[in-house]
């Protein structure tokens, strides 16, 4: 019994200690214990595990597994920089060809090179195996994303640009889980239905213990929720809580500054740490508008109250194409349309 009664108690300064320490994190970042290395034109490398690498200031940041099977590309970064981007990819992979493209959503900044890094590679499926050229993508890399994608990439007309046939997805999935192994491992896309847009996707590389979330996470502002392209508040809530669920972080040795890697479409590389910490600020503002929505408030009246004190100078801005205003809007009016996937 005393024995018993020690390690419970051990136990339990243990939790405390963990607590206590989580609390009161080193201000040093995961990011800032990767390799990195700058390339130029603003353009900057981080090797992230062995065989995976991820490229920052070409657009979004483009995430890229390399193996046997070939390379893995996870976004495209943005058209001005497709060449470069093409450039630096062929360094990285040297003679293995890139397989597969995915675009975790529509955005320019994460599609504007899918032509250029698509034909810099070499399907995996033979054209000489009697495949049709939609299939093969006429021998370059398969594009893949969640049909939302390709919807708004190939729409006549809308908010998007329109973009050429070469540079569509040429496969889709609609299901809440796409998978592959490829280089030896799991590599999972999670479609988002209703976070950012309605063609949100996580990428979970499972043996490199790497989550790649697109725009889900920018982790320089607050979330862009786009309503008039099936972006809804609590479906962005519930995809944080996703990425929450999928990273593990370094417990119980908390100094070590390990466990998974979360890359955001934007701002510096993450712990699972971090991503609950954006999750929470999100969650609180989310909470502030409904309550003074529920009090009858106007969406003025919710803007007047500052429903984002305390992260607006973190998150927020008065300028630019997503300013803190924009982000209350989007919330209040998210809600105000009955909003799935709560959680
Ligand atoms: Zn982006």
């Amino acid at each position: 019994m005393i024995i018993r009664a020690t390690r419970n108690i051990s136990a339990l300064l243990c939790a405390l200690a963990a607590t206590y320490v989580l609390g009161h994190r080193a201000t040093i970042t995961l990011a800032q214990q990767l390799d990195s290395q700058v390339l130029g034109d603003g353009i900057e490398l981080f090797q992230v595990r062995p065989n995976f690498y991820v490229l920052t200031g070409a657009g979004a940041h483009v995430s890229v597994q390399v193996g046997r099977d070939g390379a893995v590309v996870v976004d495209a970064g943005d058209a001005a920089h497709a060449d470069r981007l093409v450039t630096e990819l062929k360094k990285l992979t040297a003679t293995r060809p890139i397989r597969y493209v995915i675009n975790t959503s529509v955005d320019p900044d994460h599609i504007g090179g899918n032509e250029q890094v698509s034909k810099a590679g070499r399907s995996l499926l033979n054209a000489g195996a009697g495949l049709g050229s939609g299939m093969t993508n006429d021998g370059a890399a398969a594009i893949l994303a969640a049909e939302g994608v390709l919807l708004r990439m190939s729409a006549p007309t809308g908010a998007t640009a329109a973009y050429a046939t070469s540079a569509w997805p040429t496969e889709t999935f609609a299901q809440p889980r796409k998978y592959m192994y490829l280089n030896d491992e799991g590599i999972e896309v999670l479609h988002q239905p209703a976070a950012r847009t309605d063609g949100d996707s996580i990428v979970f590389f499972r043996r490199s213990d790497v989550v790649v979330t697109g725009d889900i996470i920018d982790f320089r502002r607050f979330p862009v929720i786009d309503i008039a392209r099936g972006g809804s508040i609590n479906g962005e809530i519930a995809a944080l809580n996703r990425i929450v669920d999928l990273a593990i972080p370094s417990v119980p040795i908390i100094s070590r500054e390990a466990g998974t890697v979360v890359v955001p479409g934007h701002g510096r590389l993450l712990d699972q740490t971090d991503v609950a910490e954006y999750r929470d600020v999100v969650t609180i503002v989310r909470d502030r508008v409904e309550s003074l929505r529920m009090q009858g408030k106007s969406l003025a009246d919710v803007k007047a109250a500052n429903p984002t004190e305390g992260f607006r100078a973190r998150y927020g801005s008065d300028t630019g194409a997503w300013t803190t205003d924009m982000f209350v809007e989007a919330v209040f009016r998210s809600l105000a349309a009955g909003a799935p996937q709560r959680r």
